[in-house]
């Protein structure tokens, strides 16, 4: 059967940035999925919040790569992604909380990000009706937004197919193809295709795609749920992030979109392990009642649908990213957690210009610092 310059596993949130990034220089490559479109594993169940608000270099240099392709996007290709510039709050209504947030600062700036300590007064009138009992203060990231994921993903994969990038739908990949120590290619359910490089995009299922070959990639699926309200008056644009556990969650976050809805979502504690997509009757008492204590005017709105998915989670809540050791020619573009819609454009150009042996200075910050070999260390802060 054919064969390309590089094979990716996986049309999600990361695998078609990385193909439109490839076909971009001209490659010739093939993306394929089990799936019968782009984004219909876990990018559809994303929320859609875009941030480069994050504690570490990597993930803020690349968050605000994301940013600019995002943001931009409509006035290069044309296509209504909904973005929206709403920026990112995060209230600190612990003394812990507001020190943590302004401990961050420094990297943050250093890297550009767009970011202040706002006191109470504004945090108020960034988020109109915040409970302010307690009310600290908290960060505000005016140039982090939101978009559509599913409009998004499809208009990034109608760009790459302009390219010429090939897709190929419905197909489950059974392996990979290793030979002398060199990937080869992939076994699809219809049969073989060849390339010296395959990029393991699949996400929540890179730990079975990678065990073909015998590399245990520390990948766990973790279900969480999300949810949307009915439209209302456009009343706040930022994300709001409540960083503070309690017990049964540890933080949630929600936006109002462009269409008035409150979309939001929230992280269990402990950690729901698994591919379990079922939506469950807890979760939807359990995030009312936080957001409701946060900004009491939101309880009016009526919720019109929740859903669950699978958040790819690593070790330390960072992604894991580079050339697998072992096998000549594997790349590894998983373990996004929480954020591979945000992070998705920004790694897809760095994967693509490590394939092509084109990296920059600031792109060996990311790679060095997203080894899938680094030692896994404590817990990304802001994950
Ligand atoms: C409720 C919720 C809210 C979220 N909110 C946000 C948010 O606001 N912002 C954000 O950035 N992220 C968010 N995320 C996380 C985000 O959705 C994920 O991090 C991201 O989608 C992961 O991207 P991926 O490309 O690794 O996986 P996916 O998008 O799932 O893509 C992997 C693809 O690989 C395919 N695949 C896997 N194995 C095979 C195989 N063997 N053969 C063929 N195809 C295969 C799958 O079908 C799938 O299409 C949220 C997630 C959830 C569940």
């Amino acid at each position: 059967m054919s064969s390309y310059d590089v094979i990716v596993v996986g049309a999600g949130s990361v695998g078609v940035p990385i193909a439109l990034a490839l076909g971009e220089k001209g490659l010739k490559i093939l993306v394929v999925d089990k799936n019968p479109s782009p984004g219909q594993g876990e990018n559809k169940h994303g929320i859609g919040g875009i941030r480069a608000t994050h504690s570490d270099s990597a993930k803020i240099i690349t968050g605000l790569r994301s940013l600019e392709i995002f943001s931009t996007w409509e006035e290069r290709f044309g296509d209504d992604i909904e973005w929206v510039k709403g920026g990112y709050t995060f209230p600190a209504y612990r003394a812990a909380d507001e020190q943590l947030l302004k401990g961050m600062l420094p990297t943050q700036k250093k890297y550009g990000l767009n970011i202040d300590f706002v006191g109470p007064g504004e945090m108020q009138v960034i988020v109109p009706g915040i409970n302010p009992e307690g009310l600290i203060g908290g960060t505000f990231s005016p140039d982090d937004g939101s978009a559509s994921p599913l409009l998004a993903i499809s208009a990034f994969y109608r760009r790459a197919v302009e390219l010429g990038v090939e897709f190929r739908f419905k197909e489950e990949i059974r392996g990979l193809l290793v030979g002398n120590g060199n990937i080869q290619g992939v076994a699809a359910e219809s049969g073989r295709y060849w390339a010296p490089v395959v990029v393991d995009a699949a996400g929540p299922y890179s730990k079975d795609l990678c065990r073909t070959v015998d590399v245990d990639m520390p990948v766990v699926p973790e279900s969480h749920e999300a949810g949307i309200t009915e439209p209302v008056q456009q009343f706040f644009t930022s994300m709001v992030v409540d960083m503070r556990p309690i017990p049964g969650s540890k933080n949630y976050y929600f936006y109002q979109n462009r269409h008035g809805q409150v979309i939001f979502c929230l992280t269990p504690e402990p950690p729901l392990r698994g591919t379990d997509k079922r939506e469950t009757s807890v979760f939807l008492p359990q995030i009312s009642t936080r957001m409701v204590t946060l900004m009491p005017r939101l309880r009016n709105l009526r919720v019109r649908r929740v859903w669950r998915g699978l958040y790819p989670m690593s070790p330390d809540g960072s992604p894991l990213v580079g050339w697998n050791r072992e096998i000549q020619g594997l790349v590894h573009a998983t373990g996004m957690c929480g954020q591979g819609f945000m992070l998705g454009p920004g790694l897809g150009e760095v994967i693509a210009r490590m394939i092509t042996h084109e990296t920059n200075e600031e792109d060996k910050i990311i790679l060095e610092a997203l080894s899938p070999y680094r030692v896994f260390g404590a817990e990304e802060v802001l994950k």
